[in-house]
């Protein structure tokens, strides 16, 4: 029988896989590689956040910026701005949002396939900055939730990768299924104990 017409050979049959060797398991005295499917999707998805192409006013020259050569994003896998908001699981708000901007901004985080995240990049996109008027919106989340607010005015490159690692990081140690549900109940119990804000006094208190 010619060999391309031979079964191929099975997981747990008698094969001889004596000479494929991937190196990995010489090193690691037990053979094993132990960890959590929540470990490794957490690996998996913080190793390949694809942004969205998407800057706003002055903070996008800085997003550019650490995206070009001299700062190189692509050290984090993250040099693939995508055109399209399917493709895209990161929203960096470089800038200010006009009221006019802000459906827009809406719609492309819609758009964004999920899990997704996002960073308000700057001063004026955490709170609407030096801008406190009626054109501009006063902070990214009255639209669209944020994970990561970034100070500055603009942040330099440095600072958005910065923000971009300590995402990372709390990406890789996301909860999935039931774990993530009961830490969503924690914190929604949280919030609604909190005291509101307008009883809070800062230093006058
Ligand atoms: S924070 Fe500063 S640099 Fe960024 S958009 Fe606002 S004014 Fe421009």
């Amino acid at each position: 029988m010619p060999p391309y017409l031979l079964p191929m050979p099975m997981y747990g049959a008698a094969v001889d896989w004596s000479g494929i060797k991937m190196g990995l398991e010489e090193k690691l005295p037990s053979g094993f590689l132990l960890t959590t499917v929540e470990k490794l999707a957490g690996y998996m998805r913080k190793n390949s956040l694809w942004p969205a192409t998407f800057g706003l006013a002055c903070c996008a020259i800085e997003m550019m910026a650490a995206g070009a050569g001299r700062y190189d994003l692509a050290r984090f896998g993250m040099e693939v701005f995508r055109a399209s908001p399917r493709q895209a699981d990161l929203m960096i708000v470089a800038g200010r949002v006009s009221n006019k901007m802000a459906p827009v901004v809406r719609q492309v985080y819609d758009q964004m396939a999920g899990p997704k995240w996002s960073i308000a990049m700057g001063a004026c996109a955490s709170s609407g900055g030096m801008f406190n008027n009626y054109a501009i919106v006063q902070g990214v989340d009255h639209i669209i939730p944020v994970d990561i607010y970034l100070p500055g005015c603009p942040p330099r490159p440095e600072m958005l990768m910065d923000a971009i690692l300590k995402l990372h990081e709390q990406i890789g140690n996301e909860k999935l299924g039931a774990n993530r549900e009961k830490i969503i109940k924690e914190v929604e119990a949280a919030a609604l104990a909190a005291k509101p804000t307008h009883q809070l006094k800062g230093l006058l208190a």
